[in-house]
């Protein structure tokens, strides 16, 4: 099980998008996949239209009882995929787990009794609170969406520091297993510059493969599926679906 915590502290930058969309992707291409909701506003499991009184248990309850982790894997309408949902209530876990020991590892320890799978997605909230923190200690890789507009990489800085500083102490094995550019814009040529200026910036790390600015990955939370069931063949489902191919091919060169 590759284990990638999808992360960025600012918020709207398309993490739940990405990691909707590319778990679908991937389980779409015979993949066994799980994505954790661990973000207290759930969008994810409003995403693949979980309604909250099946909420339960929830990513919240695994930081207590690492037992419940199977139990909490719920199947979605996508085939091979497996949703454990977030509730509200996650938020207070930040500080019922403050001064605790081991309120880093809480995730870690959960995550081992899931359900086997090749792919786990952690869908991580807007800030680089405990929560995140866990979600960094229990990954292998974390994929940054950076949104491609003027302010993209502000903020970034203090992520990669973050990352450093958990790969130093908690979790040497922690790698950044992509940088993944989302809602650009091709008649744009600001969102082009600021492409630009990140690939320049990252190299090798930043994918390929861009996510456009498309309306349809936007309203297909609504509708409560991922935007790969909603319309396949929208120019977002499509790119998802190059993303999913282009992390294969690097996981298979890596192996
Ligand atoms: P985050 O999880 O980082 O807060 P979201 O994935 O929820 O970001 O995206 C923020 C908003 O932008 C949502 O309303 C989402 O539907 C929309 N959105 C995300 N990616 C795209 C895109 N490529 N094209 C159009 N809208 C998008
Ligand atoms: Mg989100």
């Amino acid at each position: 099980m590759r284990t990638i915590a999808v992360a960025n502290q600012k918020g709207g930058v398309g993490k739940t998008t990405t990691a909707i969309n590319l778990a679908t992707a991937l389980a779409a291409s015979g993949h066994r996949v799980t994505l954790l909701d661990f973000d207290p506003q759930g969008n994810a499991s409003t995403g693949f239209g979980i309604p909250r009184d099946r909420r339960n248990p929830s990513s919240y309850d695994l930081l207590f009882d690492p037992e419940l982790a199977a139990e909490a894997a719920q199947e979605t309408l996508v085939p091979g995929l497996f949703l454990v949902p977030a509730v509200e209530g996650l938020a207070a876990a930040e500080i019922e787990l403050s001064g605790q020991p081991n309120a880093a590892g809480r995730l870690k320890a959960a995550i081992q009794k899931l359900p086997a799978c090749d792919w786990l997605f952690i869908d991580c909230p807007p800030s680089l609170s405990l929560l995140t923190l866990n979600a960094l200690v229990a990954a292998d890789g974390v994929m940054i969406p950076l949104q491609t507009e003027f302010y993209a990489m502000e903020g970034l800085s203090q992520l990669l520091k973050t990352i450093e500083q958990v790969r130093a102490r908690q979790n040497p094995r922690l790698d950044i297993e992509g940088v993944v550019l989302t809602m650009h814009d091709r008649r744009n040529r600001l969102s082009d510059l600021v492409a630009a200026d990140v690939r320049a910036a990252l190299g090798a790390r930043v994918y390929e493969t861009m996510i456009p600015r498309n309306v349809r990955l936007s309203e297909a939370p609504s509708h409560g599926m991922p935007a790969l069931l909603y319309d396949i063949r929208c120019p977002g489902s499509e790119a998802y679906m190059a993303l999913a191919r282009e992390m294969i091919g690097a996981a298979a060169k890596a192996a």
